[in-house]
């Protein structure tokens, strides 16, 4: 019965990882569980990004912090004194690397990968059965991370769209002191747009393209936003593409991504529908 758990986290994400690693904090006293996730590995492939408040979890993560924020536009831009709650950011390779040197230490936590969950059912209480392409696998407990579904237009009220890029550049640069939050240029027609820029360093930033609108908005459209970003930044330097993160929100309104209706489900706050389809989509069918 080696392909028996206590429990099979579905989903290794933020939230299953969150889960698994907290668990593993127990030792041997673990249930003895199982992660099994649709992905192939793990990557550089979001910065999470808070106040830093009294009690605020996973503060060993954080890799930057910034006691200045900036907000400009029209003309305008104000400076504000953030030293109380500074503004943290986690990479994602930080906290996907520590909640898997958890489950390491925990020895009681496994994780699959390349494993779509095909389906989850129950054979009655406390008998589930998860059935992947890497195999099956029988546990008393099931708690489902897995997105519900990637969010559609006419879940949200509003999108939050974006487009990132971790860029280095050869020379000028960024003030790494302070983190802008939102910085709205000279935004195009009616379009509420604005900039984004998580300075690492002076040569090193993650600058984002932010889009509000009633319509989620493609990446590849905010591109040439990106890139004229880019250009007034550091005019003429060279420059080298470290990575790219895009990504879009639903926020307001009653999306359906956000319900619960799982009998065994735990979920993440937040959903994201990436139009890649990397994640967030509905990849196989479910029993439960
Ligand atoms: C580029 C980017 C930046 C972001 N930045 C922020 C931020 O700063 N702050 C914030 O709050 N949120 C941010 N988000 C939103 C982000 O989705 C959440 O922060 C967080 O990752 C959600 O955690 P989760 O566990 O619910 O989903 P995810 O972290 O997406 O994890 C879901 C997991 O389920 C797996 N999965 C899906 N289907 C299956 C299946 N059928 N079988 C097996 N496994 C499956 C996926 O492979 C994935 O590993 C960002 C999103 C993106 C894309």
């Amino acid at each position: 019965m080696t392909n028996h758990y206590d429990l099979i986290i579905l989903g290794g994400g933020c939230a299953g990882l969150s889960l698994a690693a907290r668990l593993s904090g127990h030792g041997g006293g673990a249930p003895r569980t199982l992660v099994v996730d649709g992905r192939a590995g793990y990557g550089n492939d979001r910065t999470w990004c808070f106040w830093r408040l009294p009690g605020a979890a996973a503060q060993e993560l954080v890799a930057y912090e910034w006691r200045e924020f900036r907000v400009a536009g029209a003309g305008r831009e104000e400076l504000v004194d953030c030293s109380a709650t500074p503004y943290c950011a986690v990479p994602g390779d930080r906290f996907y690397e520590a909640s898997l040197a958890a489950m390491g230490r925990c020895g009681r936590v496994e994780l699959v990968h390349d494993a779509p969950v095909y389906g989850a059912v129950s054979g009655g209480p406390g008998r589930w059965e998860v059935v992947t392409p890497r195999g099956s696998y029988t546990a008393t407990h099931v708690v489902d991370t897995r997105p519900a579904r990637a969010p559609r237009q006419g879940d949200a009220v509003l999108w939050q769209s974006f487009l990132g890029v971790e860029v280095e550049v050869g020379r000028g640069g960024f003030d790494a002191r302070r983190v802008t939050l939102m910085d709205f240029g000279e935004t195009p027609g009616q379009r509420m747009v604005f900039t984004y820029i998580l300075p690492f360093s002076a040569h090193r930033a993650l600058v984002e393209i932010t889009e509000f609108s009633a319509v989620a908005v493609a990446p590849a459209e905010l591109q040439p936003l990106l890139r004229g970003t880019l250009e007034r930044l550091a005019p003429g330097a060279e420059s080298r593409t470290v990575r790219t993160e895009s990504g879009v929100l639903p926020m307001g309104g009653d999306c359906p991504a956000f319900r619960g209706g799982w009998r065994a489900a735990g979920r993440g706050r937040a959903r994201d529908m990436r139009f890649s389809g990397s994640s967030g989509g509905r990849r196989a069918a479910r029993s439960i």
